[in-house]
């Protein structure tokens, strides 16, 4: 089979032969690849301005539910995809990792989508900033998506979840994609978006695919495109130090190779829980996907007495292990993705022996069902570096089913031993005693992009050391590549640019759709609680009747509430408060009696009120106080799938002497 490329909206093959692809277990052809004949420069223009122009044309719902129907229509055939899979090596928990986790990755982005961003192509980064003193100069910064292209470069593990959780994301911001699977897998990868082309779900011009090299692709790319890499750090800084990223300043993100270590805590015992969680964790990370993960435990940073039981019950664990072909069902681990890579990692574990001794070697262990010269088969090894100073293990990444043991003393020796890794992706500390886990957390945390705490409270439901999770961020300092992925909504803002707007609130109001402090405002006749989502305009508004409060309001509050808090209820107690002249309202009488004052209460189209943001107090409110509320239409978001849609009114609560007593915003469903 020869593996075409998805240029243009065409599928293209190259005319002559390419590289050969071998299947992992067999050695036999799997397919060729090759990219020649692609125009890349075209590629490029055609994403900008047939994928671009159709993505930013809808909103980021709209977008969110396509991403939902896509993850749907994937997983009605996934088989195909496992059984495509079966040529890298993989089990079925492996693939299981790559196919439904990158599907699943797919998924979470289609509902945080929807739950957290605007359906609005303009999205407010933070709070109105006041900069001048009459409040008719203002700022909001603001994300909207860059007209480029998300040029997306990934590595060989992860044929599926790796294209899937770059281009999810980029998706949801508006920004189509160029993906470039590894070589090795790509055969995966071109299934995947055969599939999606297949599904007509997205629109024109939003996904390509690139199978085989990436030409001079990279010399076209300016400085609305994105370049996403993840791979070996040798690649990544080379492309980083691509001409024309540098000249365009391109934003490039990069997921590199990592020495992610796991600490086990000085406190954890032989035959503790905690023991059986580190040892197990370790065994998992080494075996699962034959070790090949960017995240799995590489040095297992031990406490100098604990190393020969933990070498004990590791090895013992290896020792049990049946590798071989997946297909036999028996099989926990099956082969590294090709014997180009079984070389590299070999190669790899050579430098680390110089200073380190073999403790499990996989001798004895036999294939089941399997072709040891021609499959990519290696057993995993553990071994120890008992003075790593200065030694191989800080710098050599294995990237197989290879572990080192490394001794440590205090908790400042394991710290300064994890950071000679030199920054990495997630890291892992098993103990249960809080105080070991405050200490080595947080000197951990400047090294590590995520970081798991491990003990027997958390166990059963831990998604494990090494699994990178849609809602946290990936990516990690220094070696690890210096970036950041996913971490949910955070994700998305890499395909957008932020910048600061500069005006006055109406021009604010205007360009973003939300009211901003200091706009004008709509008194309109009809109460806006009578009018639809659709009929409801921004800065729609009410400023109600006025209401003064007496003693006995306070009162009756808090026998109604039961809030007897000494500032409401003891006059000379609240004299001696800081804040106070004496006795002051509640603070949540003011929301209560604010909704008296600005609610019309007939049935009409409000349905729900679904709480407040942003609630704050801002001077006390005393006895014969006179209160009004300014009731306005802040923000609407349309829910594309329902009925209705979310409504925010900004509520600001006034004094008699026009002085702001509380703020915040009312968040309600309104029927369209
Ligand atoms: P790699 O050799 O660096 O390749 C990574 C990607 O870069 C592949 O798609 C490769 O395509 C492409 N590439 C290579 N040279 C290129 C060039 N000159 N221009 C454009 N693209 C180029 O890494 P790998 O062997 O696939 O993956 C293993 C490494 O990735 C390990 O070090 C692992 O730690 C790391 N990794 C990191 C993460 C993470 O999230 N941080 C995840 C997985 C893996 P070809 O295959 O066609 O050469």
């Amino acid at each position: 089979m020869k593996l075409s490329s998805y240029a243009a909206g065409e599928w293209h093959q190259a005319a002559a032969g390419g590289q050969v692809l071998r299947h992992a277990i067999t050695g036999a052809p799997v397919a060729e690849i090759s990219s020649q004949g692609l125009d890349f420069a075209d590629m490029l223009a055609w994403g900008r301005r047939v994928g671009g122009t159709a993505l930013r044309q809808t909103t980021p719902h709209q977008r969110a539910l396509m991403l939902k129907a896509l993850g749907k229509y994937l997983l009605e055939r996934k088989e195909v995809l496992y059984e495509c899979s079966k040529a890298s090596g993989a089990t079925r928990t492996d693939s299981w990792v790559d196919i439904e986790g990158g599907i699943g990755t797919m998924l979470v982005y289609a509902s945080k989508g929807r739950r957290e961003m605007p359906n609005s192509n303009i999205w407010l980064d933070g709070p109105q900033e006041q900069i001048s003193r009459t409040g008719q100069f203002s700022a909001q910064h603001v994300y909207t998506p860059l007209e480029g292209v998300a040029v997306q470069i990934n590595a060989f593990n992860f044929p599926v979840w790796g294209m899937l959780e770059k281009f999810a994301p980029a998706f949801l911001a508006g920004m189509p994609g160029i993906v470039k699977p590894a070589s090795q897998t790509a055969y995966l990868t071109e299934l995947l978006v055969r599939l999606i082309i297949e599904s007509g779900l997205l629109p024109a011009g939003s996904l390509q695919l690139i199978c085989g090299s990436t030409g001079d692709l990279l010399d076209h790319l300016t400085c609305q495109d994105t370049v996403g890499f993840t791979g070996s750090a040798w690649t990544g800084q080379k492309l980083r130090q691509h001409p024309a990223v540098v000249q365009n300043s391109v934003r490039f993100a990069m997921e590199a190779d990592s020495l992610n270590c796991s600490i086990l805590g000085r406190d954890v015992a032989p035959g503790s829980a905690e023991f059986e969680l580190y040892v197990k964790e370790l065994v998992r990370e080494m075996t699962v996907k034959a070790g090949q993960k960017c995240t799995a435990i590489r040095r297992a940073i031990v406490p100098a007495n604990r190393l020969e039981a933990v070498a004990e019950a590791v090895s013992a664990r290896l020792d049990r292990l049946v590798i071989g072909n997946p297909d036999d069902s028996t099989v926990r681990m099956g082969a590294l993705a090709g014997l180009e890579q079984r070389a590299d990692v070999l190669a790899q574990v050579d430098k680390l022996r110089a200073d380190s001794e073999v403790l499990f070697s996989g001798e004895g262990l036999t294939l089941v069902d399997a072709d040891a010269e021609n499959g990519a088969f290696m057993a995993p090894m553990l071994l120890a570096c008992r003075e790593s100073v200065g030694a191989s293990v800080h710098e050599v990444e294995a990237f197989g089913p290879v572990s080192t043991l490394i001794p440590y003393a205090d908790d400042e020796e394991a710290i300064a031993l994890a950071a000679m890794g030199k920054g990495s992706l997630a890291g892992s500390i098993v103990t249960a005693d809080p105080d070991i886990a405050r200490t080595l957390a947080l000197g951990l945390a400047p090294w590590h992009g995520r970081l798991l705490v491990l003990d027997s409270a958390s166990a059963k439901e831990s998604t494990g050391h090494g699994t990178p999770l849609a809602h946290l961020v990936h990516g990690g300092p220094g070696r690890a590549g210096g970036s950041e992925e996913l971490g949910g909504i955070r994700g998305v803002k890499h395909y957008m640019q932020r910048t600061a707007l500069q005006g006055s609130p109406d021009m604010l109001t205007a360009i973003t759709g939300t009211w901003m402090q200091g706009a004008s405002r709509q008194l309109v006749d009809e109460h806006p609680f009578r009018k639809r989502f659709d009929a409801l305009a921004i800065g729609d508004a009410v400023i109600t009747d006025k209401r003064t409060i007496t003693l006995a309001d306070i009162e009756a509050f808090a026998e109604l509430s039961g809030d007897r808090f000494y500032a409401h209820m003891d006059e000379a107690a609240a004299k001696r408060n800081p804040f106070f002249e004496g006795r002051v309202a509640h603070g949540y009488f003011l929301v209560s009696l604010a909704a008296g004052l600005f609610v019309d209460p007939d049935e009409g189209p409000v349905l729900a009120n679904y709480g407040l943001d942003h609630l704050r107090f801002a001077a006390p409110v005393y006895a014969g106080d006179t209160l009004q509320v300014q009731f306005t239409c802040k923000h609407k978001v349309r829910r594309e799938t329902e009925d209705y849609g979310e409504v925010r009114w900004d509520t600001t609560i006034v004094n008699q002497d026009g002085a702001v007593v509380a703020n915040y915003d009312v968040l309600t469903l309104v029927a369209k």
